[in-house]
């Protein structure tokens, strides 16, 4: 995982209370996901239009979509299982303008979900993702896409 330069990152001061709340629910379904597989890093990713809430999806350790091949072999990258926000936009008519992606140790702190470059941030801006939340050691940062 690598991290934009810090210049392209804005510091969230200030989350409204809808995002907040979606973060909130995500973060519970996060740690029951978490209970459930101890062992594996569990991601979140969020898909939005609008204020709604129209996909939530984790990564997953099992399957491989088309979506998430494409990606792959354009990256040159050996196939891979789907990544959360891969796993969310399938789950769409691929109409999301705000993405959120979270990841939590099992005491709940918010750990680094930066979606990957190859794939992941390559595949939102070709769906036109806008905005893209995600969370950082104990933050959540907002990047403009
Ligand atoms: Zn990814």
């Amino acid at each position: 995982m690598r991290l934009t330069p810090a210049v392209n990152i804005k510091k969230m001061v200030y989350l409204t209370q809808h995002v907040s709340s979606i973060i909130d629910d995500a973060l519970e379904q996060l740690s029951f996901r978490n209970l459930l597989y101890p062992k594996q890093h569990n991601i979140i990713a969020i898909a939005m239009k609008g204020k709604k809430v129209i996909a939530r999806a984790f990564n997953d350790y099992t399957q491989s979509s088309a979506l998430q091949r494409l990606y792959a072999r354009k990256a040159h990258i050996k196939n891979v299982y789907d990544h959360a926000e891969v796993a969310a936009i399938n789950k769409t008519n691929g109409l999301v303008d705000t993405m959120i992606v979270l990841r939590a140790n099992h005491k709940g702190n918010l750990l680094l979900a930066k979606p990957c470059e190859k794939i992941c941030m390559k595949m939102l801006r070709d769906f036109n993702v806008k905005k893209l939340y995600y969370s950082v050691n104990g933050d959540i940062v907002c990047l403009k896409l």
